[in-house]
Order: C-alpha cells, then sequence, then structure tokens
C-alpha cells in the first residue's frame, strides 16, 4: 500500500461537482463518479446506483448524462450544451482551473 505504484486500477484522479455541491463532491472509480458525501462514519461509499459517467474517462456517455440533468430545452439544445460543458470540465482539468 504505498503510493506511486503502477498498481492501479483505471482511476483518473478526476474531482468534481457532479452532485451539487460548492466544493469538490465526486470521484471517479473505474469510469463512474461517486458520490463523495454519500458516505458511512468510516468513509465507505455508498452506491447510489445510479451510473454517473466520468466525463475524462468516458467522454460521451457524460455528455449524454448532463444532457438529461438540463430540465429545459429540445434535446438538441441539451446535447449542444452538455457536449460544451464537459468540454468545459475536460479543459479545465487539464489547464488546472477548477470551475465553481
Ligand atoms: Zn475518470
Amino acid at each position: 500500500m504505498s503510493e506511486g505504484t503502477d498498481n492501479k486500477s483505471k482511476q483518473c484522479n478526476y474531482q468534481g461537482y457532479e452532485f451539487g455541491a460548492h466544493y469538490p463532491d465526486s470521484i471517479c472509480i473505474d469510469g463512474r463518479l461517486w458520490d463523495a458525501d454519500y458516505c458511512d462514519s468510516e468513509g465507505n461509499l455508498y452506491d447510489r446506483e445510479d451510473d454517473v459517467p466520468c466525463p475524462m474517462c468516458r467522454r460521451e456517455d457524460a455528455i449524454k448524462w448532463h444532457a438529461q440533468q438540463f430540465g429545459s430545452g429540445t434535446y438538441k439544445e441539451r446535447m449542444k450544451a452538455a457536449r460544451l460543458l464537459v468540454a468545459d470540465i475536460i479543459n479545465n482539468r487539464k489547464t488546472g482551473k477548477f470551475p465553481l
């Protein structure tokens, strides 16, 4: 259990704001985002059983997921907005500027 080994699973260290907090509350595990606030007192994460795709690992899935979250607009408009949002997220990770 040392840091920096090659023995990592498919983790991309993504942290985001998918669950509505004003601090990073989502963590990527195997391409799926988990709610960091949704855990027991020992810090074990609960499975919310909804598949929230990681925008870094599963870009296309994440776009579809975000498009579903938008309440208004046509499917085309929502997909367009989601595409921009996910592109923004990825870009911000590259530049180190996290959105708030
Ligand atoms: Zn990821």
